[in-house]
């Protein structure tokens, strides 16, 4: 199984993909995560990384597709992965084509939460204050919000028209919208 999950900054993706990777047995790869890590361990990618996401900013795509290439690369990638935060421009849409077809396997499903603009900020500036994220002051989330307007959105009609989009509301509470997924997925809950 390989997915990627979208959406705009505060939709749930973290959450989300960690429920459903969970449930398919593979690794949910956030590429905001790996980035994060770098960054407390002061490694080179993480001083590099830094600076962009400090200022709302895309990591610039040549770095950040050497990182996802990498990690996809190891063993507990080989039967799958969702990819949570990545691809979020169309060059990387295009790396990761590349990236999966070496594979020989395919991708199967864009799945792209959906949540009103003014909740969106709500729900970022309450995580910012125990997040201790640098990126979570009101400013750098509205550019944040911006940058993925501008540079991911667009990739969501490219998966419409391969056919693999899922759509899914993501208001309400976190359960809902991991049932909304499965639903979306054709999963058979557990239990
Ligand atoms: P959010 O979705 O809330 O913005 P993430 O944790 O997914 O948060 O990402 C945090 C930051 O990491 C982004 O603002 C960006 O600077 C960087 N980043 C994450 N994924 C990518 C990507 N695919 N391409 C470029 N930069 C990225």
């Amino acid at each position: 199984m390989r997915l990627i999950l979208m959406g705009p900054p505060g939709a749930g993706k973290g959450t989300q993909a960690q429920v459903v990777a969970d449930h398919f047995g593979i690794p949910a790869i956030s590429t905001g995560d790996i980035f994060r890590a770098n960054v407390s361990q002061g490694s080179e990618l993480g001083v590099e990384a830094q600076r962009f996401m400090d200022a709302g900013e895309y990591v610039p795509d040549e770095i950040t597709n050497r990182m996802v290439r990498n990690r996809i690369d190891e063993k507990d990638a080989e039967p799958g992965f969702l990819l949570d935060g990545y691809p979020r421009t169309l060059a990387q849409v295009e790396e990761l084509d590349g990236m999966i077809k070496f594979t020989g396997h395919a991708l199967d499903a864009a799945v792209v939460l959906t949540v009103d603009p003014e909740e969106l900020v709500a729900r970022l500036l309450q995580r910012a204050e125990s997040s201790g994220r640098s990126d979570d002051t009101e400013e750098v989330i509205r550019r944040r919000q911006e940058v993925y307007t501008e540079q991911t959105e667009p990739l969501i009609g490219v998966y419409r028209d391969r056919g693999i989009l899922v759509e899914v509301d993501g208001m309400g509470t976190v359960d809902e919208v991991t049932k909304r997924i499965f639903e979306a997925l054709d999963v058979i809950p557990e239990s």
